[in-house]
């Protein structure tokens, strides 16, 4: 069903192309092409002005929203591993796109959003909550990548490998989190590695 799915997909613009397999080829990790179809059609019909983005990589996903987002889009984005942050920069600037975008080194957040997606390391997904409902507006959205750990997520504990087991428990607990928090509306996607779509609620 992928293949044949990512079969009709038109693609991206020359740059993206260019960084999509650049980083295939370096195994730095990026939005599948399910997920990259997926956003540009949230983009299109959310039209948030400020995003936040929770793991940067090397700024193929931060390019993907300028490039399908609205014209005065500003995107907030976080990378903590310090070599991919100049490989973001340098993206961002050979793009044309470094006045829209802030990268941040580090954990130390504020402001406010109306769209978050969250594509950091999945077993901090559950760290990141709390902060994610204080970041995020009424009527503002959250979108995790995933979530269903390469159907890992649906086994018993115990059929799980033992160096996966942390992450499989914490993104449980997340899961449940979105469910079951009554400020969140959450619906889970099974599309390419699994994909949440949350809206907060006063
Ligand atoms: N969104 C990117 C891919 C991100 S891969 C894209 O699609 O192009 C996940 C990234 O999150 C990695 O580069 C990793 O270093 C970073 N990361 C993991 N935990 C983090 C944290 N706690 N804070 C900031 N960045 C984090
Ligand atoms: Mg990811």
């Amino acid at each position: 069903m992928r293949t044949y799915i990512n079969s009709l997909d038109m693609g991206n613009t020359p740059f993206l192309q260019e960084l999509e397999t650049k980083a295939l080829a370096d195994r730095v990790p990026i939005i599948r092409r399910e997920m990259q179809s997926f956003i540009k059609m949230f983009l299109a019909v959310n039209r948030p002005k400020r995003i936040l983005e929770v793991g940067t990589a090397i700024g193929f996903s931060t390019l993907l929203m300028c490039e399908y987002g609205p014209e005065d889009l500003e995107i907030v984005t976080i990378e903590n591993y310090e070599k991919r942050i100049p490989i973001a920069k340098e993206n961002f600037r050979r793009a044309g796109r470094e006045a829209q975008i802030t990268l941040l080194e580090g954990d130390a957040l504020s402001g406010s959003y109306d769209f978050i997606f969250m594509d950091a390391a999945k077993g901090q997904y559950i760290n990141w909550l709390p902060d994610v409902m204080r970041l995020m507006k009424n009527g503002g959205v959250l979108i995790s990548d995933n979530v269903l750990q390469e159907g890992d997520i649906i086994e018993s504990h115990y059929l799980v490998e033992r160096r996966n087991r942390t992450i499989y428990k914490r993104m449980r607990e997340y899961l449940y989190e979105l469910k079951h928090n009554p400020s969140l509306i959450t619906s889970i996607i099974p599309l390419g590695d699994g994909v949440t779509v949350s809206v907060k609620q006063e």
